[in-house]
């Protein structure tokens, strides 16, 4: 046994990521055969046409222009109030529901997930997705001392598994009082899935039902993709639905700049939390601010400025969503030649509404992504099935993708 001077509960962490282990194969083989003859649809960022990662360029354009105290200097621990301000006006644009409202900075989405499950879900307990979800919610359960458990999103029709989310949430609450549920929506990483407003209707219910119970509910609606999710309002209108819930329903969003000013590296997010009660909210901005100071202490100034400046510049925001747009059909070109070929031979790919990413279930994910290889194709090997990353292959490079996929699915 190798030597260790972890503290007996950091012993045996280590991250085991699909992603930079196809995405390092993808550059191996580009360097080979030249990237002309590679597809990569392993990078979860916006490449452009020209195989470029690309920067939304009004945000560039402000973020070069920032003074420099503008990035050196502190920012408050909970985030510059405008840039807070912004965020809950971003968050809900014209479909904000009834009641009371905080926010708090954080590093990146990934720092909102975080902060969710560090003030929201007890230690030991169980926090629920679905089984299709974004491999960092277990990372950040377990190092939080929790454990993530899954529902079926799809049933056999891949329709939104309300059946199976019941029997979870019932299941998992006759052994807890309270419990965090975290749901990946518009765009969800990895299927490409929304949630309807239907499907929210009856995930509410069963949770109301569960609160009139005596229970408690927390529910982190992560919207890291919902900027590439279609029409501003349009994509925020099961926000309504969360107009006065009752106090023990709680619920939260997980804001990121990542995707949606493509700063990923910038990391800077923000967590967002909506209750009827102003108790409720007060002790959800005191109890995150905490958090912040016990991990990271304050964020990104610069991220935050750039916001604070595009937001507040009628101009320059008119020009950065159009920008933005251009982003969003773009991949949204790429999705549609991937699923209607997928639809022509037959490949069972899950029902893609929007997103960077959409998946093919398969019972062997690595032998097809091995497979896959042989036509100089890189996707990543989920458990439940192989992820391809349409924000970042070609429109040119997407013809034929969905044969090469049904090709390698049937040879496994
Ligand atoms: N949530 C999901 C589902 C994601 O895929 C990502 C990024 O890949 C994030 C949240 C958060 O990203 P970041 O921490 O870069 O803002």
């Amino acid at each position: 046994m190798s030597k260790s001077m972890a503290a007996s509960h950091a012993m045996g962490k280590k991250l085991s990521d699909a992603i930079f282990g196809a995405s390092g194969a993808a550059v191996a083989a580009a360097r080979v055969h030249g990237a002309d003859h590679v597809v990569n649809a392993t990078i979860g960022a916006y490449m452009d046409e020209e195989e470029t990662l690309a920067c939304i360029p009004t945000v560039e354009k402000v973020f070069r222009k920032l003074p420099i105290q503008d990035i050196i200097q502190y920012a408050p621990i909970a985030g510059l109030p405008e840039y807070l301000e912004s965020v809950i006006n971003l968050t809900f644009a014209e479909q904000r529901p009834d009641g009371y409202m905080e926010a708090v900075a954080t590093a990146g989405g990934a720092g909102a997930v975080h902060h969710a499950i560090a003030n929201y879900a007890e230690t030991g307990d169980q926090v629920l997705t679905s089984d299709w979800y974004w491999g960092p919610y277990s990372v950040l359960c377990r190092e939080m001392g929790c454990n993530l458990t899954t529902y079926s999103l799809f049933d056999k029709d891949r329709n939104f598994n309300t059946r199976s989310f019941f029997n979870k949430v019932t299941e998992i609450l006759k052994s807890q009082n309270s419990l965090l549920i975290i749901i990946n929506t518009p765009a969800h990483n990895p299927t490409g899935y929304t949630l309807s407003e239907e499907d929210w209707s009856q995930v509410l219910d069963i949770c109301r039902k569960c609160v009139e119970n005596g229970k408690r509910i927390s529910i982190l609606v992560d919207i890291a993709y919902i900027a590439y999710a279609g029409e501003k309002n349009e994509t925020r209108r099961f926000m309504k639905l969360f107009s006065n819930l009752p106090d023990e329903l709680f619920v939260m969003f997980a804001f990121s700049m990542s995707k949606g000013y493509t700063l990923y590296g910038q990391r800077m997010g923000a967590l967002i939390g909506l209750s009827s009660n102003k108790d409720i909210i007060n002790e959800f901005r005191a109890v995150s601010e905490y958090t912040s100071r016990a991990t990271w202490s304050n964020t990104n100034r610069a991220a935050m400025t750039t916001l604070i400046q595009i937001q507040s510049d009628s101009i320059l925001l008119k020009q950065f969503e159009t920008e933005r747009e251009s982003f969003y059909q773009i991949i949204r070109q790429r999705a549609a030649v991937f699923m209607k070929e997928a639809k022509k031979c037959g490949l069972p790919a899950l029902p893609y509404k929007a997103g960077f990413f959409l998946s093919i279930p398969s019972e062997d994910p690595d032998a097809v992504c091995h497979k896959l290889h042989d036509d100089l194709i890189f996707a990543v090997p989920l458990k439940l099935g192989v992820r391809i990353a349409v924000c970042a292959v070609t429109t040119k490079k997407m013809a034929g993708l969905a044969d090469k996929t049904m090709k390698a699915l049937q040879f496994v």
